[in-house]
């Protein structure tokens, strides 16, 4: 990912997980004030674990743990860290984020949750062994585009379809409820299709979808035994360095890296609605046409969305899949909604008892 007009004759040696000149140049002003970068592995009891130029490094999350649930830091973060010699070392801050994967939690509490930080490539693995479920690929799109990664289908075990002639049909069946994104039958059994996946994914990439789907089988073969092998050597080695200190962050052979966190199995739609839009953008341009701006598409005269419906270019599925996405989405949202007006009504409360400037002092710690 270094820009060809890079003068640099050696690779950074953060390079393989994900480091490029524009982080470089958001951490050149902690670079500075002798501060370290590193990338979050993983974040466990006010601590994390982080791969630095000096190999990996516990520190403490003290300052990036705020209240509001989506900026503690995770993995996938580029965080500052404190030089070598503190006890313990601080990570001060984090760059900002390119992109987020967010989990809306269950039912109880639809507060947001951080999974993952700066994917680049969301790779949503589907079984052929299944009967394909149009409906949850596009609830997984809909997820990925919301976090700002390129989605990409990937159809998994080919091998268990009879002929290659099925496959290249359900192929097609995926493309149309995946508009703007390749999808891709392989078999991680027989190999096949996962140097081009391997080539499609730099940068950094999640695995998604549901379980049984085939996702650690395809993470397997994305690794390659040999070089899970030639990992252990390198951490026995002591020196540390291009070594993961966990299975959350796993280096890829074909360059970039591989985020697998246990949480990121099971995630729901979390304030998707730009997700959503994406998914099935050929139904948000059918609507640039309606004439009526905030046409619902349901009996308005002059609706291009239903126009398109009768002359048969659009599937009645998309719609229907294109409406409940929506409505699971405003459900949750309004929930979101109900809960932060609960808070407020609490902080206010507190402001009645406590005084406005023990509140406002209270805010200035978590902010
Ligand atoms: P996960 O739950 O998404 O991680 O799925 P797994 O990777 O554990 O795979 C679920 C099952 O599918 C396992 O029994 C795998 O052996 C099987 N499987 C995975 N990939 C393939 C494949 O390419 N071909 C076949 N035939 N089976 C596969
Ligand atoms: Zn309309």
């Amino acid at each position: 990912m270094n820009s060809p007009f890079s003068t640099e004759t050696s690779r950074h040696p953060l390079a393989d997980y994900g480091w490029d000149d524009d982080w470089a140049a958001a951490f050149a002003p902690y670079a500075a004030q002798g501060f370290v970068p590193g990338r979050v592995v993983r974040v466990d009891r006010g601590q994390c674990d982080l791969v630095t130029p000096e190999g990996p490094v516990r520190a403490d999350t003290e300052f990036v743990t705020p209240h509001d649930p989506l900026r503690v830091i995770c993995t996938g973060d580029w965080a500052v860290v404190d030089p070598d010699g503190g006890d313990p070392r601080y990570v001060r801050t984090y760059l900002p984020r390119r992109t987020s994967f967010v989990r809306s939690t269950s039912s109880k509490r639809s507060e947001g949750q951080i999974l993952a930080a700066n994917v680049d490539h969301a790779v949503i693995a589907v079984s052929l062994a299944a009967e394909l479920d149009l409906g949850r690929i596009e609830r997984f799109l809909a997820l990925a585009w919301e976090s700002g990664a390129q989605p990409v289908v990937v159809l998994t075990k080919a091998d268990l379809v009879p002929d290659a002639a099925t496959t290249a049909h359900l192929v097609s069946d995926v493309e149309t409820a995946a508009p703007g994104v390749q999808v891709l039958a392989v078999s991680a059994e027989q190999g096949l299709g996962i140097d081009v996946l391997g080539a499609l994914l730099d940068g950094t990439s999640v695995l998604l979808g549901q379980s049984g789907a085939g996702k650690s089988t395809l993470a397997n073969a994305l690794l390659g035994a040999d070089v899970m092998d030639v990992h252990a050597v390198r951490d026995v080695d002591g020196k540390g360095r291009h070594t993961t200190t966990t299975r959350n962050l796993l280096v890829l052979p074909t360059g970039g890296v591989l985020i697998d966190t246990p949480g990121l199995r099971g995630v729901g739609l979390f304030d998707a609605e730009a997700g959503v839009g994406q998914v099935f953008s050929e139904i948000e341009a059918l609507a640039e046409g309606c004439r009526f701006h905030d046409c619902a598409h349901e009996a308005e005269p002059g609706c291009a969305v239903l126009a398109a419906l009768d002359d048969g270019t659009l599937p009645p599925r998309r719609l229907d899949s294109y409406r409940k996405l929506l409505r699971e989405n405003q459900r949750l949202a309004a929930r979101t909604d109900a809960r932060l007006r609960g808070e407020m009504r609490r902080v206010w409360k507190m402001r009645g008892a406590e005084g406005r400037a023990a509140m406002e002092v209270k805010r200035g710690r978590f902010t």
